[in-house]
């Protein structure tokens, strides 16, 4: 009598949990999609980024806890175009999750829509190793963080359609809270436009146009690889020649060659955040362009 009681009790607790109160569970390759998936989804999603923000997304060593969590998803938030290429495909093949992959309703490519830019007429190693469908650092246009939302949204609706007012509800207020924001961030840097600064990835031309900026050149002589001494003694001279005196890189990247490049130019360096946690204090994605706006601004002030 006693156990069929403990028996009853637990089915009770086990029913009005099942599916239609779970939380749908998303992964996602960076941080910044699993904030934009947490943001649309609200609390009947939860969201896990494989990556962390101060991670070169490039390269992301697959370990065995991504490959639990990608098993048990409802649903995968990609980059796309070829930034995971790497790294995405063998965790997916090990997940053996069909529900997550190409094609598949829970499989979300964030990059559908992206108005893209850089997309390489012919595709040739000669343009180095990466980026060969268009750069894929679109998530650093902030008007890109919209249209990213939407593809999340769908994904939503494709496995939870009985929610779809609730992200739609979420999704507007995310665009109108971000809308204000992008005029903020617009208005803090209209009197630096058309700045000319050196990067050190080819990782910025969506966040240098549309906060307008001039990137001149990279210290990677090719994107992929790592700057080498012929090319840093172009820069010199171009940055010298052009009177160009900051230098963006990434917090993933060793700053040895844009340090030395910046002595030698009174240059000043300034490490941006790529990502949504780059930076401790980065929790947001409107914290990923407020940190990156005042840091160029304060870069800007003091080399002139
Ligand atoms: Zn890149």
């Amino acid at each position: 009598m006693k156990r069929i009681l403990v028996m009853a009790a637990i089915a009770l607790l086990v029913i009005p949990t099942a599916d239609a109160q779970k939380k749908v569970s998303v992964v996602t390759t960076l941080p910044d999609l699993a904030w934009i998936a947490e943001t649309v989804g609200g609390d009947r999603v939860d969201a896990f980024a494989i990556a962390t923000g101060y991670q070169d997304p490039h390269f992301v060593d697959p370990k065995p806890s991504y490959i639990v969590k990608l098993s048990r998803a409802d649903m995968f938030v990609t980059v796309g175009l070829d930034l995971e290429a790497g790294w995405v495909p063998p965790l997916l093949n090990s997940a053996r999750n069909d529900k997550i992959l190409k094609g598949a309703p829970g499989y979300v490519d964030a990059s559908v829509n992206i108005p893209l830019l850089e997309v390489p007429t012919s595709v040739s190693r000669e343009q180095g190793d990466i980026h060969a469908y268009g750069n894929p650092h679109y998530w650093m246009d902030p008007e890109n963080g919209k249209i990213i939302a939407r593809n999340i949204r769908d994904g939503l609706v494709r496995l939870r359609p009985q929610d779809a007012a609730y992200f739609d509800a979420n999704l507007q207020k995310f665009e109108t809270e971000l809308s204000e924001h992008i005029k903020g961030w617009e208005e803090k840097m209209s009197p630096f436009k058309n700045t000319k600064v050196i990067a050190y990835h080819n990782q910025w031309p969506y966040f240098e146009q549309h906060i307008g900026l001039d990137i001149v050149d990279f210290l990677e002589p090719k994107p992929g690889i790592p700057p080498t001494p012929s090319q840093l003694a172009k820069i010199i001279g171009l940055m010298k020649a052009q009177d160009i005196h900051v230098i963006i890189i990434a917090p993933y990247y060793r700053p040895d060659s844009a340090e030395l490049v910046a002595r030698r130019t009174d240059a000043q360096v300034v490490t941006l955040a790529s990502s949504v946690g780059a930076f401790k204090d980065i929790k947001s994605y409107y914290d990923l362009f407020d940190y990156n706006v005042d840091h160029l601004i304060q870069a800007f002030s003091k080399a002139q």
